[in-house]
């Protein structure tokens, strides 16, 4: 049995470790200087005023909407090609989802449906994902957005360190979010946050972050029903560490997927769309796309790859078609063409720091070899 390929490995080093201990050791596990610095640090890189450290990018979802005034009687639209965190923090907030059909070449919000779903239905917010990376068409995006006077939510969870036209993902929307899950770029384990420019919208998810406590007030006070949302000391100080390697992370990543493009041009699988630009793109997945006819054989295809010791797995999910949604909603397969053919095509290819290019010829081979 050759050796197994994981879909993804943290980079974890020496400097990780004992940013962790160095704060375990110091007593002060929460609430101190290790997420404000963190914090601190995401805003700078970004390019925004204020970062708000939670718990995970669930969470940053969740509060952005309710931060954004987002509840009971509203409508978001949001990507139907996603994670399910993105639709379970519009319900979570008490809105409905409206969503929005992909682009079928890259899986993200196409700006062309969003304008149709905008002409027929008022909704409060707006939330596009930077799908496996891949910063969705914010330009189109936000212009919708801006002539509907509807604030744009980013869930740019998978992609922190993308840039469009010199614009940071989490940046283009009133506010972004990120995951810092180990399969992302950088991972503090659990771990999100939100990125804004906008004070008051900071503020208010500093206190639903913190039982509703006044960010601002000399002594405690209690203004609304907040949550219990907060990153701990030493994950943040793991963010610290983890930041310093970014660059070198992204740089790893966007190496190994041109190695993957290469070993796929002119075979029957298609590489995942190449960026408007090299920086739009950051590679937390790489999703190729196998031809329709054996997208039935999709299952299988993944089985014989495990058989042979390679994690691949699927892209992401169809939003619209998982289970409480579909009873919510009545949707059907059928009702978003686009991230059907998407969704049934992708597999996820095996992609961390360090993948040596045998490995991913192998990857390759057996995936050839199973269709
Ligand atoms: C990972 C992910 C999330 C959820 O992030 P957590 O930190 O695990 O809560 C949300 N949206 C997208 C697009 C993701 O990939």
């Amino acid at each position: 049995m050759s050796e197994r390929i994981r879909l993804a490995v943290p980079s974890i080093d020496d400097a990780d470790c004992e940013a962790v201990v160095r704060v375990l050791r110091s007593g002060m596990l929460v609430q101190g200087a290790e997420v404000a610095a963190f914090e601190a640090r995401l805003a700078e890189l970004v390019g925004v005023a204020h970062a708000v450290a939670v718990v995970n990018c669930t969470a940053a979802l969740h509060l952005s909407l309710v931060a954004l005034g987002v509840g009971p009687g509203h409508r978001v639209a949001v990507a139907t090609y996603s994670w399910p965190s993105t639709v379970n923090a519009v319900y979570l907030s008490g809105a409905e989802p409206v969503f929005v059909d992909a682009d079928p070449t890259t899986g993200n919000m196409d700006p062309a449906r969003l304008r149709e779903v905008l002409e027929r239905t008022e909704v409060a917010a707006v939330l596009p994902v930077h799908t496996f990376g891949r910063m969705a068409d914010m330009v189109a995006l936000t212009r919708c957005c801006d002539d509907a006077s509807v604030p744009l939510l980013e869930d740019a969870a998978c992609a922190l360190g993308a840039s469009l036209g010199g614009r940071a993902a989490g940046s283009w929307g009133r506010a972004g979010c990120f995951s810092f899950h180990p399969r992302k770029a950088i991972t503090t384990g659990e771990g999100g946050a939100v990125t804004t420019d906008d004070a008051a919208l900071a503020d208010r998810l500093r206190r639903l972050r913190n039982h509703g406590l006044d960010p601002h007030a000399a002594a405690p006070d209690f203004v609304e029903a907040g949550y219990n949302l907060r990153l701990t000391e030493f994950q943040a100080a793991l963010g610290g560490t983890q930041l310093d390697k970014l660059d070198r992370l992204v740089a790893a990543r966007r190496e190994a997927a041109a190695r993957y493009d290469t070993l796929l041009s002119g075979t029957a699988v298609t590489p995942p769309r190449l960026a408007p630009e090299p920086s739009a793109h950051v590679y937390q997945s790489y999703v190729a796309s196998l031809p329709a006819a054996a997208a039935p054989r999709r299952a299988e295809v993944l089985a014989h790859l495990r058989e042979q010791g390679i994690e691949a797995t699927i892209g992401t999910y169809h939003q619209p078609l998982i289970t409480h949604v579909a009873a919510r909603t009545g949707h059907r397969p059928g009702d978003f063409p686009a991230t059907d053919d998407v969704a049934a095509r992708a597999v996820s290819l095996p992609l961390f720091e360090g993948i040596s290019p045998g490995q991913q010829a192998r990857v390759v081979d057996t995936l050839l070899g199973a269709l």
